[in-house]
Formats: C-alpha cells, sequence, structure tokens
C-alpha cells in the first residue's frame, strides 16, 4: 500500500514538473532574445533566473532585459510560481490568463508593451500580495472581482494602466492593503464607503481622466492608517473632512477638485503633516494659515473670502457660511460667494440700500438638500427667508421664530417635518408642499434645527464655532464688544503684517534714495540709474532675490514694470570692464555671457548675441525678453533688463555666483568643487521642478521652455537652483493639442515623439527633467561617447539598470556618501526619473508630481520654513505689480489703511503676465 502511494505521488511530481518543464520552454520560446539569458537545456531549474524548490519552479525574476514578445498561454500552468517579475522589459500583446496560480505572491508586470488583460487574470490568485502592473498601453479593463479573494494583498499599483468602472468596495475589506495606486487611470464614481474599515497607508488616485472620481471625501476622516494621500486633479466635491485621526498623514494633495467649505483648523493644526495642496477647489471661508515648515500650495483659485492667512472673514460671511454648511456647501453657493462682502452683489443674498445688513435670503429652486441652519437666527436683520422648491429635510429652527424683523418665512415644496415654531402673526408663513411637517421626526431622520435657541454655542459641520449674532437694529451689548475685540485684533494683526513686511524689506531689498555714481565722483547716466536703482534689490551674496525690482522706491517700481528694462550699452560697457575677456562667464548658443560690477560690488550676468547668430538668434533674443517679462519666480533666473542698439543684443540677468549644474556636477573636479552631496542634489531636483512647474501651470499661460539641462540650471552660492535660458521657450497650445515646431533642444534630453515628430507638448519638459534627475543620481552625462556602447545613452541604461530593484546600486554615483536613508531617497527619485521619462508623453506625470514626490524627501533632512515665502499673506511669488500696489500702499500707512488694504486684498491677485501685458498695453 506504501508502495502504492509513494508511486503515486512520485508519478505526479514528475507530470508537474513535464508541465513546468513544457511552460518554461513556451516561454523561453516566446520572450525574445534569451540568448543572454542562457536558458538552454530542458531543466529550467539550471537556467538564469529561475528559482526552483523540490524541482519546481518558484522564481522567475527578468525584469529589464530588454526582452520583447508575449507570454505564453501555458504560463498559468506553473502552479507552484510565487515569484515573477518581468518589468522594464518590451513585453506585448494581450496578457494570458494568470487563473489558477494559487502560489503567486508577488507579480511584477509594469512598464511592458501588454495590450489587455482578460477578465479572468486574478481568478484563483489567492495568495497575491504585491501586484504591479502600472505603465502598459492595455485596452480599457475594470478591476475584476476575483481580486477580492486575494486577501493577504498588501500593494495594488496599477496607474496609467486604463482601468475604468469603478473602485471596488472590496478593496476596504482587504485587511492587508496598504498601498493602492491607480493614477493616472479612467476611473470614476466615488471613493467606497469600505475604506473606512481599511488599512490603507498610500492613496494614489489622482488625475483620472475622462469624467474622473467624484463625491464626498468624508471617508478619509476614518481612515486613520492614512500617510500618504493624493487625489488631486479629479471632481472631488464637498467639504474637506476632519483629519485629526490620521496621525501619520504627511502627504495630502487635494488640488484640483471642486471641494468647497472651511479648511478645518483640525487641518492646519495636524502634527505629521509635511505637505499639502489645496489649489483650485472651491474652498471658503478664512484663508488657511499651516503651521510653519510645511509646504503648503493652497493658494490661488479658491473662493476664500481673502487671501492673508488666518485673518478671519467678515461676520455676515462666517455667517453666511453656516448656512450653506447645513446644505453641504453646494458648489453653487461656493461659486456665487468669494469674497468678503456679501452686500456686495452676492447671489441669493441682498441687503438695504447702505450695503450693511442682510435683509433677504432667497435660495428658491436652488437645488438644495441638507437641513436649514439656526446659524439664520444670528441675522438679526433679515426680513425675508426663501427657501422654496428644494429638498431641504429637517426641522424649521426654532429661533427663526424670535427673529425681531423677520416678516415672511417661504419653505415650500421641501421635505421638512416636526413642529412648525410659533411665528409671531404678523409673519407670513409659506408651508406648502411639506407633507411630513407638523408631524414629529421618523426614527434616524436627523434635523439640524431641533429647537436651538440661537445657536451661539453650536457647532458647524466642519467642527467650526458658530459666530455671535450680527447686525440689524436689535444690535446686543455682545456685538459690541465683539466688534471691539475684532478690532483690536485687526489692529494687532495690522501691526504684525507691517513689521513683517518691513523685516522682509530690510532683510531682501536695499533701497537706494540716491544712486552713488559708479564712477567715483562721475555723474551718473540716466539709464545707469535705472539700472542701478533696479540692481540695488541683489542681495549681499550677489543673489538677486526674486523680488528684485520689488525693491526700490515707488517711481522706479513702476518703471521696472515697464519702459526701464531697456539699458544702453554705455552702461554695459562700462560695468562688463567694456565686454573683457576676464569678465566671461561662459559661452552659450546665443553668445558669450559677460560678469558685470556694479560700483557698490553689485553683480550681474550679460549676454552679448554674437554678430554670426543675429538671424536665428533674433528669434530667441525676443523669445526670452517676451518669457522672463511674463514669468517671475524664485526658481527661474531673472531679466533685469536688455539692450537693442545698432547691431546689438544684449540681455542682463541676476548673477548666479555658482554657474551652472553641469559644472558641479560633471566637471566638479576640474573646476576645483567638492562633489555634490545628495541632499544638495535634490534640493536642486525640487527648485528645478517647481521653476518648471510655475512655467507649465502656474504662470497665466503655460510654457515649454524646451532647452532643459544641466548648462541651463544656475546655483546660487546656497547652491539653490533657478532655471534659465528661454531663447526656446513656446507657448504651450490651450487643451491638449501638441505643437508642431521646428526641432530644438539638445540631443540626449529630447524626448522620443519630440525626436520623431517634433510635436512639443509640456511632457517634453518632464522627459527632459527626468534625465537631469538620472543625471543627479548617476553623475553621468545624458549622452556618454566614452562609455560602452550599451550605456552610452544614460537613459536607456539607467531604465534597463533600475528595473530590477536590487541593482539601483549600480547606477548611483560612487562620490555620493550612501546610508540607508539616503538609499531609499535615491530609490524614490531613480522610480520618478523612470516615471518622467516613460515612452509615451502621457505616461508621464506631470511637473506638479515631481514636485510632490520631491519636497518630502526634501523636507525629510531640511524642514524649510515657509516664513520666508509668506508673511501675512504678502505672497512673495506674487506679481510684480500686485505685489508693488500692496507695498506702496503700506508705505507710510496707518494701521487703519492698512487694514483697509489687507481688506481690499480680497480680490484675487491677477496672474503676473496679466499685469505685465496690461501696462505695457500689449
Ligand atoms: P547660456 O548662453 O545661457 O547657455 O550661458 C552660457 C554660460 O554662461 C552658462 O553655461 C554659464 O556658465 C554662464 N551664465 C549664463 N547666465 C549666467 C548667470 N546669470 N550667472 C552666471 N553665469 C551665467
Amino acid at each position: 500500500m506504501g508502495w502504492l502511494l509513494l508511486s503515486v505521488l512520485t508519478l505526479s511530481l514528475s507530470i508537474a514538473m513535464a508541465s513546468d518543464s513544457t511552460a518554461m520552454l513556451d516561454l523561453a520560446k516566446a520572450i525574445n532574445p534569451v540568448a543572454n539569458l542562457g536558458w538552454t537545456g530542458s531543466d529550467p531549474c539550471n537556467w538564469k533566473n529561475v528559482d526552483c524548490t523540490n524541482g519546481r519552479v518558484t522564481a522567475i525574476r527578468l525584469p529589464g532585459q530588454n526582452l520583447k514578445g508575449t507570454l505564453p498561454s501555458s504560463i498559468n500552468s506553473l502552479s507552484m510560481l510565487s515569484i515573477l517579475t518581468l518589468q522594464g522589459n518590451s513585453l506585448s500583446g494581450p496578457l494570458p490568463s494568470f487563473s489558477g496560480m494559487s502560489s503567486l505572491q508577488t507579480l511584477y508586470l509594469d512598464g511592458n508593451q501588454f495590450s489587455s488583460i482578460p477578465g479572468d487574470f486574478f481568478r484563483g490568485l489567492t495568495s497575491l500580495q504585491n501586484v504591479s502592473l502600472d505603465d502598459n498601453p492595455f485596452e480599457q479593463w475594470l478591476l475584476p472581482s476575483d481580486l477580492a479573494s486575494a486577501d493577504g494583498l498588501v500593494l495594488f499599483s496599477a496607474s496609467n494602466a486604463s482601468i475604468g468602472g469603478s473602485i471596488p468596495e472590496y478593496f476596504g475589506g482587504l485587511q492587508s492593503l496598504e498601498s493602492i495606486r491607480l493614477s493616472y487611470n479612467n476611473l470614476t464614481g466615488g471613493l467606497p464607503a469600505s475604506f473606512d474599515k481599511s488599512s490603507l497607508k498610500n492613496l494614489w488616485l489622482n488625475n483620472q481622466r475622462g469624467p474622473m472620481l467624484s463625491g464626498s471625501i468624508m471617508v478619509l476622516g476614518n481612515m486613520t492608517f492614512l500617510t500618504q494621500v493624493w487625489l488631486q486633479t479629479n471632481g472631488f466635491s464637498g467639504s474637506i473632512p476632519d483629519l485629526s485621526g490620521c496621525k501619520s498623514l504627511f502627504d495630502l494633495q487635494l488640488r484640483d477638485n471642486a471641494l468647497t467649505g472651511l479648511v478645518p483648523s483640525s487641518l492646519m493644526e495636524l502634527q505629521s503633516l509635511m505637505n499639502v495642496s489645496l489649489r483650485n477647489n472651491k474652498l471658503q471661508g478664512p484663508y488657511p494659515q499651516f503651521k510653519d515648515g510645511i509646504k503648503v500650495d493652497n493658494g490661488k483659485l479658491n473662493d476664500f473670502c481673502r487671501y492673508d492667512p488666518g485673518v478671519p472673514c467678515d461676520d455676515r460671511v462666517m455667517v453666511l457660511l453656516e448656512i450653506a454648511a447645513g446644505f453641504g456647501y453646494p458648489a453653487a453657493v461656493a461659486d456665487a460667494w468669494s469674497d468678503n462682502d456679501p452686500c456686495s452683489n452676492w447671489l441669493y443674498v441682498t441687503c438695504d440700500p447702505q450695503k450693511k445688513n442682510i435683509t433677504v435670503l432667497n435660495f428658491a429652486n436652488a437645488k438644495l438638500s441638507g437641513t436649514i441652519s439656526p446659524s439664520i437666527g444670528k441675522l438679526s436683520s433679515l426680513r425675508s427667508l426663501i427657501l422654496s422648491n428644494n429638498n431641504l429635510t429637517g426641522k424649521i429652527p426654532d429661533v427663526l421664530a424670535s427673529m425681531p424683523n423677520l416678516q415672511s418665512v417661504d419653505v415650500e415644496n421641501n421635505d421638512l417635518f416636526g413642529e412648525v415654531p410659533n411665528f409671531r402673526k404678523e409673519v407670513t408663513l409659506k408651508t406648502d408642499g411639506n407633507p411630513l411637517l407638523g408631524t414629529t421626526p421618523a426614527p434616524g431622520r436627523g434635523g439640524s434645527g431641533s429647537g436651538s435657541s440661537g445657536g451661539s454655542n453650536s457647532t458647524t459641520p466642519s467642527g467650526m464655532p458658530t459666530t455671535s449674532s450680527i447686525t440689524g437694529s436689535g444690535s446686543p451689548t455682545g456685538v459690541i464688544v465683539g466688534v471691539a475685540v475684532g478690532l483690536a485684533v485687526l489692529m494687532l494683526i495690522g501691526v504684525g503684517v507691517i513689521y513683517c513686511v518691513r523685516k522682509k524689506r530690510h532683510q531682501k531689498f536695499r533701497r537706494v534714495q540716491n544712486p552713488p555714481s559708479l564712477l567715483n565722483g562721475g555723474s551718473v547716466p540716466s539709464d545707469l540709474q535705472s539700472i542701478k536703482v533696479e540692481l540695488s534689490s541683489l542681495n549681499g551674496n550677489g543673489n538677486a532675490s526674486e523680488q528684485h525690482s520689488r525693491a526700490s522706491s515707488g517711481p522706479h517700481m513702476g518703471e521696472a514694470a515697464g519702459g526701464s528694462m531697456v539699458i544702453s550699452i554705455q552702461v554695459l560697457r562700462l560695468v562688463t570692464n567694456n565686454f573683457s575677456e576676464e569678465n566671461i562667464l561662459g559661452k552659450g548658443g546665443f553668445g558669450v555671457v559677460y560678469k558685470g560690477e556694479l560700483h557698490d560690488g553689485t553683480k550681474i550676468a550679460v549676454k552679448r548675441m554674437e554678430a554670426g547668430v543675429m538671424g536665428k538668434g533674433m528669434n530667441e533674443f525676443q523669445a526670452e525678453i517676451g518669457v522672463l517679462t511674463k514669468v517671475r519666480h524664485r526658481h527661474l533666473v531673472a531679466l533685469l533688463g536688455y539692450c537693442v542698439e545698432g547691431n546689438e543684443r544684449l540681455l542682463v540677468y541676476e548673477y548666479m555666483p555658482q554657474g551652472t549644474l553641469g559644472q558641479h556636477l560633471f566637471d566638479y573636479a576640474q573646476n576645483g568643487y567638492p562633489p555634490l552631496s545628495w541632499k544638495q542634489r535634490l534640493t536642486i531636483a525640487l527648485d528645478v521642478a517647481r521653476g518648471v512647474e510655475y512655467l507649465h501651470s502656474l504662470a497665466q499661460k503655460s510654457f515649454i521652455h524646451r532647452d532643459l539641462k544641466p548648462s541651463n540650471v544656475l546655483l546660487g552660492d546656497d547652491m539653490r537652483a533657478k532655471v534659465s535660458d528661454f531663447g526656446l521657450v513656446k507657448l504651450a497650445p490651450d487643451g491638449k493639442y501638441s505643437v508642431e515646431t521646428r526641432l530644438a533642444g539638445t540631443f540626449g534630453y529630447l524626448a522620443p515623439e519630440y525626436a520623431v515628430t517634433g510635436r512639443v507638448t509640456t511632457k517634453v519638459d518632464v522627459f527632459a527633467f527626468g534625465v537631469i534627475l538620472m543625471e543627479l543620481i548617476t553623475g553621468r552625462r545624458a549622452l556618454d561617447e566614452s562609455q560602452p556602447e550599451d550605456s552610452m545613452h544614460l537613459v536607456t541604461w539607467f531604465r534597463r539598470v533600475i528595473a530590477n530593484k536590487e541593482k539601483i546600486g549600480k547606477v548611483i554615483d560612487p562620490v555620493i556618501d550612501l546610508d540607508e536613508e539616503t538609499y531609499k531617497s535615491i530609490c524614490t527619485v531613480a522610480e520618478l526619473a523612470g516615471h518622467c521619462t516613460a515612452r509615451e508623453p502621457h505616461q508621464r506625470p506631470d511637473m506638479g508630481h515631481a514636485v510632490n514626490v520631491l519636497s518630502p524627501l526634501v523636507q525629510q533632512w531640511k524642514p524649510t520654513s515657509t516664513e520666508d515665502e509668506d508673511c501675512f499673506g504678502i505672497d512673495l511669488d506674487m506679481p510684480l505689480a500686485q505685489v508693488l500696489k500692496r507695498w506702496q500702499a503700506n508705505e507710510g500707512t496707518s494701521t487703519m489703511t492698512l487694514m483697509e488694504e489687507t481688506s481690499n486684498a480680497s480680490i484675487p491677485p491677477k496672474p503676473y503676465a496679466e499685469n505685465f501685458l496690461s501696462k505695457d498695453g500689449r
């Protein structure tokens, strides 16, 4: 009997081994070329990169092997296979079904060319733990219910993988699941309610294409394990939940959605938070003030009442927002209420002729749902309340009955219930069309208007304390006290703003009352004076601050924004020692760049066009002036002026004392520099990413640089970087179409589609940025002819090597001091570099993504203070003319006038270019 059993077991093992061999031979035949893998002989257990246990194939590891071909359908007979890593190859065709591979734990297929994934692919894959399918040009597919049985799943990564449909509810029930990465797909619908039971840490759902993800994000409030949440560029709506339970959340990207309501104070106080973006939503209320040291992009394009962090809104605004909270902060209301004065023609609101007190609220037919907020009771001047023809539920708040001036209430055709409050008999009351009104609330039905008598201690759904009664004829003493306290607070803030602006001015601006002569005792040509005044804002170490021309006194700054950018050739001769050899800083395609030095030691860089390039260079000359006068950012080299005289064409820039990134990265020894540390490289990468992100999406128009490379990244003494050389910049087209253009740029950095078709989108810059990241990691040039042929082209070599994550060490510049933390950080940047250099432009992320990936890494070493960047709302990235206006307004004003000015600042500043264009009349 024992003998028989043994024979049966031996036989079935032999059959299984034979079946493994057949499947492996099929695989060897199908993936091409196999020669370099040494897959010869009939026993696959002797093949390279294949592991076996007891004669059965358990692991196949072939990442980044330049494999082509398709996967054979017999692959699913490898029933003991637990690891299959084929990422970073060029495998194509439809994926076969993997159904039944019940031992499979790790499956990496990302970065290939697979064209489709069958419906039963995941059937029976009950041991799955880590899956990555990102960056494959699949036909659209849906996440199948079979995945629900993979209850040990930890990572599911399938960004940019053409997934449609909605996020399945079962994801929330997979208790081990820590990471869902599904960015850049075609997902629709909302966040599954089941997420509240999950242990998810990492949730990437950003940039869905097509109709996008939508609905509420309230469930995040219960997901207490979250560390990183990327929901940007979707259609999420409703308010931001209380995230105070998410004690490990460090990165929250919510920008470019349709979120409404107030930014909860609990978010601003969250200790773990390091990086947050709220830009381009419909957020309301006071402009949020986050703690020092965290990277914030809450910026413009919201509906904040004003744009000064932490400064409260007008009391009437706050009451109206409490009322809007009852309705769930509808988007239409957010759109209609976006400044600090409800009496300035706000939709749904009417005021008395003095435009001070609210007299009518008319929300008829406004498609409202939710409840009637008792905060309406605080509008003691209200005469008429119209809420008819909506879907409101809950009770009519009792407090309405005690409003002294109320004359009419119309709540017809809603879904209200409960007792109708006892209104004064003069009040006209319309309640028809509410079948349940006058009855007791059904069990389980809430109602915010449950007899609260004024609501002074109530809170809004976002946890904000409500304000006390305001306005109207019968102002109680509390109002006077409140106003007095408010004024005192405002005055304190006003004093703070003045202090802050002055402090900044002293730190960064050196004002020149009487510009001293450049030549001792000689008279100063007027052009020279103007350049002198403008340049006087350069800071001590020769680095121009990003506000360089905001520095001088009023009239000069006016000139800076307009005519005085023109500088005479005599001035430039003078400051460059007649363009002497010793002053040469470098040479570019446009001509020679000279160092200029003013009398007081301030340095400038003067780029002089060579006669030979006059023809083609003229376009670049004009492009550069065109771009640099429209964009202004701390990570873009600032143009200080230009000269057009006879045959002379010159551009004058802020001087960057440490030269180019290339000099520090590749030629540091020749130049006598120490090698760049990883921290420095990382900071430079982030600076460049920020500069380019601004060019792409934050400047009023979207610009494409087209020639990003280390020699166009200049460094200051603090080794902070700025992008330069805007001669090839193109205006990006609106919408998604690319521009066809004369091929420009530098070989080695050119995106494949640009090299082939000459068509350019912002994604060509993302590609070039990815190449720069690779150069920062490796210390090798994009194109290095001294290398053997297979590693000459950095992108190809780098992508091939890092496809095997274990081999990342091979690409790291040996001069970088490696510890565990640095290694981890490099791995993340290597992954980003790979993503940025994806073959298809649509597979590459946008620059905002690069900023998001890099900024937490930089913060890890060096928490930066936001104090420098933003001081009581004086946004130093703000358009020059806007800053000028504010600054002039603040100059010599009293606290009161400053306060007036600050409240005017509730009008969102116009983009820089707009100011410039209107000034120039162009
Ligand atoms: P470009 O014509 O912009 O490629 O510049 C040629 C070279 O001049 C660069 O590689 C730098 O070494 C130097 N250079 C250009 N602009 C500046 C600047 N603003 N400050 C210092 N050096 C510069």
